[in-house]
């Protein structure tokens, strides 16, 4: 064996012994909600398809259309000759709900993050950044070589505590944050960080991948306490509620112009497939026009959290903590007996000793099947 095949092994060995090995299963998506793994129909919680909307009839006509018109893929940087005229249509349509002067779509999320933050802040600035953000707050902050310091989740008073001693030694400062937490479901206080930002002279960023589409009538994290946060930056995804796949930005036109001349994600990516950004808009058209659809991943997430006694769900994401890694990998185990997917969710995604059953709720998760999952959780699990 070579030195590179030799380290591959001992990493994965290792990582088999602590038991954080992670593998791919195949998994045939059937409809929003049931899938096929292993050979057996599963009933999914743990898709983020909260509306169900990847396999919406007209979502899926949308995008065979713009295949037909534009081809399969963009073809090139959207700089270059992959600017189809969808992009003006999505971006408007986002920057329009998410009451932004314009907007930005990227190739994903995950690549909007990795963008945004290194184009707004450098090396002289400050970054402020809610312990528990999702993964690719923590890889844009890492790129733009701000200095990065880290608040308590969800703690204004650790947040301000650091502002106060450091602001004024750095150029620019900008808080980020996840507005609902992904592993966790609960919001950010978005208004008050939002007030905490403009006292400080710093900028305000929001991450709202779990917000778009099931917060707020489907508007987001952002106007989950009834009117507009001060967020000056709204990042998310298409690829949750949405149903599609790739990233976006919205925010004033000025900052919109710089990160589309600037950001590096987007200048050296490829645009997004047309047919990805027509699904997007025709599940933009579902999610503005029907309220009752919106508000039913959270109620169902309710459901669960009071017949098992937590605390009321803010948002259609529900963890299970149970701590050690192998009780979440038995209880994953368990549950798929009982025709149930819930991923177990172990480190490094959640902080040691917090593996957790996390749980996404949809719109089309049936009643008595949710009320069998929790009591199977109560009676089985914990
Ligand atoms: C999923 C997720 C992303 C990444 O979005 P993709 O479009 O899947 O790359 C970013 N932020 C948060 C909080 C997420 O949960």
């Amino acid at each position: 064996m070579n030195a590179l095949d030799r380290f591959a092994t001992s990493k994965l060995e290792a990582l088999d012994t602590a038991h954080l090995r992670r593998s791919l299963v195949d998994s045939v998506r059937e409809d929003g909600v049931w899938i096929e793994r292993n050979g057996r129909r599963l009933l999914s919680f743990s898709c983020n398809d909260y509306l169900n909307l990847t396999h919406h009839p007209k979502v899926k006509a949308a995008a065979i259309a713009a295949i037909k018109k534009h081809g399969a893929g963009a073809g090139a940087s959207r700089l270059i000759t992959g600017n189809h005229p969808l992009f003006a249509e999505l971006e408007a349509r986002l920057a329009r709900f998410k009451q932004t002067e314009a907007a930005c779509v990227f190739g994903s999320g995950y690549l909007a993050n990795a963008g945004i933050i290194p184009t707004l802040v450098g090396e002289g600035d400050l970054l402020l950044i809610d312990e528990l953000s999702h993964s690719c707050l923590w890889a844009g902050s890492q790129l733009s070589h701000a200095q990065v310091q880290t608040f308590r989740h969800n703690d204004l008073t650790h947040a301000e505590e650091l502002l106060t001693r450091s602001r004024g030694d750095y150029r620019h400062a900008l808080i980020v944050t996840d507005g609902v937490f992904s592993m966790d479901g609960d919001l950010a206080p978005l208004a008050a960080l939002g007030a905490l930002a403009q006292a400080h002279d710093a900028w305000l960023m929001s991450d709202d991948a779990h917000g778009l589409g099931v917060v707020a009538n489907g508007r987001g994290s952002v106007f989950a306490s009834g009117r507009k946060a001060p967020v000056d930056l709204q990042m998310g995804t298409l690829s949750k509620a949405i149903g599609s796949y790739g990233g976006y930005l919205c925010a004033s036109q000025p900052v919109i112009d710089l990160i589309k001349t600037r950001a590096r994600t987007f200048v050296y990516s490829t645009g997004l497939p047309p047919a990805s950004a027509a699904a997007a808009i025709a599940a933009l058209d579902i999610i503005e026009s029907d309220a009752a659809l919106t508000a039913r991943p959270l109620a169902n997430a309710q459901a669960f959290t009071r017949a098992l006694n937590l605390p009321l769900a803010q948002s259609p994401i529900v963890p299970v903590i149970l701590n050690d890694e192998m009780r979440a990998l038995e209880a994953q185990q368990l549950l798929e007996r009982e025709g149930f997917l819930v991923t177990a969710i172990r480190p490094p995604t959640v902080p040691k000793g917090t593996a957790r059953l996390r749980l996404a709720f949809t719109a089309a998760h049936p009643e008595a099947e949710i009320a069998r999952l929790a009591s199977v959780i109560r009676e089985r699990i914990l």
